[in-house]
Formats: C-alpha cells, structure tokens, sequence
C-alpha cells in the first residue's frame, strides 16, 4: 500500500531570481509518513522543517516562496499543482496542522466552544445547537475537565495548555488521517509540555493517525517519536527509528543535537557543541553545508557533498538509518565524547 504521505525531493526557493537574492530553503527533502505513525522532524530555526509542511499543507505563501521541483503524495495522490479548491477540502478533512501558538491561533471575541463547531456547522451542515453538542466531546475527548460548561468560555478563560488541547480539539474534528504539529508545546512550561505529547500520541494510536512532530527540542520527542529525521540547511542530514538514533547517532550535527539537551544526571545541556550558527539559505557553503561548524571537516567535506545513504547500523531495522555525512562510518559507533572532541 502506498504510504500516507509521500514527499520526494522536495525544492523551494524564496526571493526573486530576477533580483539575484534567491534562497535555495528546500534542497531535495524526501521523508514518509504510515498511517499510525510518528515521524519527529527536528533541526534548529531555518532548516526547512516548517516550510516542509507548509508545502505538504498547501499553505506555502507563494510568493515569496516558490516550489520549483518535487513531489508531495498523500495516499498516492499528486498534491503539487493539484486544483486549490481540492487541497482546501483535503485540509481539515484529511490534514490538519496545529501550531505553537495557540493564542492568536484563536479568535479572542468567539467562544472556544464556537470556534471548534463551525467546523460541523460549515462542512457538515449540522444545526448550532448540535456543533456545540459536537465540540464539547471534542473538548472532553483532549481532556479539558468539564468540557460541557468550558465549551462556553473564550480563549484568554483559558490556560496555555488548555489552550493548546483546544486546538488539537479543533484539528481533530473533522477526522484528519494526518496531523503536522509544528513546535506545538515550545510556549508551554516543560510539565504541559509532556502531558500534551502524551495526549498527541494517545490520540494517534487510538486514531491509526499520522503524525508529522517539529519541533527544535530532541528531549520533547523521545517518548512519542517512531522515526526521527534531522534537518539542516534544508536537507535531511540523518533519518532512523528513534531509538537507533538515540542509540547511534551517526550525523556530528545530529550528534551536536543531542550533546545540548539537558540530561537528568546533569550532564549536557551545558556545553555548547555547536559552535557557530547555520549558513544563510542565500549563501549555502560548499561541499557539506555543514563543513564550516563541524570538527571533523576534512578537505573532502568543502567540496563534496555528502549524499544520504544507508549505514550499516546493527540496532537499525533494515535499511533505516540513513546520514549524510561521508565519514558516518566512523561515528555511528562511537561514544558521543569521542565525536566531540576532534
Ligand atoms: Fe562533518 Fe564532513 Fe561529515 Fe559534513 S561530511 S558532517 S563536514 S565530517
Ligand atoms: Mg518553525
């Protein structure tokens, strides 16, 4: 069967080439998406991670961006170039994303309750009075306590994280086989921050729903993530099932990644393993885009970029740890102290 979602090769640019100022922001993204599966997508600010789903939602601003070469498949169907009226109607009812801030995602002078029914009212014709019925389930289905009198209240009645079930309440109306959530705890303090993955990920497995998780935050993912794709410079460096690439990871930026999070025996968190910051989309360096931060740069990486292929990694189901990197070999294996340090 073909998978949920299928994007290949995937390019954006943003700017005018008439101008010259042309940012190449998406050079080649490739990722799948099962029914019932959640794929982490993680990378600092820039890397591409957010345009990717834009591009997947149809919610690109174009222009300034423009899609200049790819596919994006969503049960086998080509949605590059597909009739607007079409993606409008598959947006909602097939795909929904939520965002991290849920706050001007909402409308301040409508009720929660009122914003969740227009769904049922608008795309199924139900009466006002049976939306309301509608959104309370759905309020009660994110675990907002008594959803039935809440359903009445405007946004700013409501907490951060009550705030945030509401827009995933608001995202699952319609019955989405695919939910994108960019960055959707970053706002919240780090305990919401779990209870709302955990709700995430019991409603994909109650659901058989897709997810696409972004977020800058390797320690938010752990628990929830299948598969993790790193992105930098608007390419995928390094895709694993998330344990072998917790276990393995073979990417020095990826690598850099996990160093920064902040560990519970209070090691990591403070060192600063990468150094500088990443290139401008407009000036992207040569070779391995991330030649000029990495410690392991040899000639070879300033003028040979590095393709993303399989790596021999025993813990990995079949050929499922792919890096870009062409010394990978090396670091699969190795302690994260002897990456580190060159
Ligand atoms: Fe570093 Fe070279 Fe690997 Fe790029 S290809 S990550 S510069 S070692
Ligand atoms: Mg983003």
């Amino acid at each position: 069967a073909a998978p949920l979602l299928e994007v290949s090769d995937l390019r954006v640019e943003f700017g005018n080439p008439r101008h010259g100022d042309v940012a190449s922001v998406l050079n080649g993204v490739s990722y799948q998406v099962s029914a019932g599966e959640t794929l982490a997508v993680l990378g600092e600010s820039g890397s591409g991670k957010s345009v990717t789903a834009q591009t997947v939602m149809g919610i690109l601003d174009t222009p300034p961006g423009r899609i200049t070469g790819g596919s994006v498949r969503f049960k086998g169907e080509e949605l590059l170039g597909a009739d607007p009226e079409r993606r409008r109607l598959l947006r909602g009812e097939s795909m929904a994303m939520i965002f991290q801030d849920a706050l001007s995602a909402l409308n301040p002078v409508y009720t929660v309750g009122a914003q969740i029914a227009e769904q049922f009212r608008f795309r199924r014709g139900m009466s006002r009075k049976d939306a309301m019925v509608k959104a309370a389930e759905l309020l009660d289905l994110v675990k907002i306590p008594n959803a039935a009198q809440r359903v009445r209240e405007y946004p700013h009645q409501f907490s951060g994280g009550m705030r945030q079930r509401a827009m995933i309440a608001m995202s699952l109306a319609l019955d989405p086989e695919l939910l994108i959530a960019d960055e959707p705890t970053t706002a919240l303090d780090v305990t919401v921050q779990a209870q709302i993955m955990e709700l995430l990920d019991e409603l994909c497995r109650e659901r058989t729903m897709g997810m696409i998780l972004i977020t800058h935050d390797l320690g938010v993912v752990a628990e929830v993530a299948d598969r993790i794709a790193v992105m930098y410079a608007g390419r995928i460096v390094e895709e694993a099932d998330a344990a072998s690439l917790y276990a393995h990871p073979a990417h020095p930026y990826t690598r850099g990644l996990m160093a920064s999070v902040p560990r519970l025996d209070g090691g990591g968190g403070q060192l600063d393993p990468i150094p500088g910051l990443p290139p401008s989309l407009s000036a992207i360096p040569p070779g391995c885009p991330f030649h000029p931060r990495c410690a392991h740069a040899e000639d070879r990486c300033r003028s040979e970029l590095p393709s993303l292929r399989a790596l021999d990694d025993p813990d990995a189901t079949g050929d499922d740890h792919r890096a870009a990197c062409h010394f990978a070999e090396r670091f699969v294996g190795a302690s994260p102290e002897e990456v580190l340090t060159p």
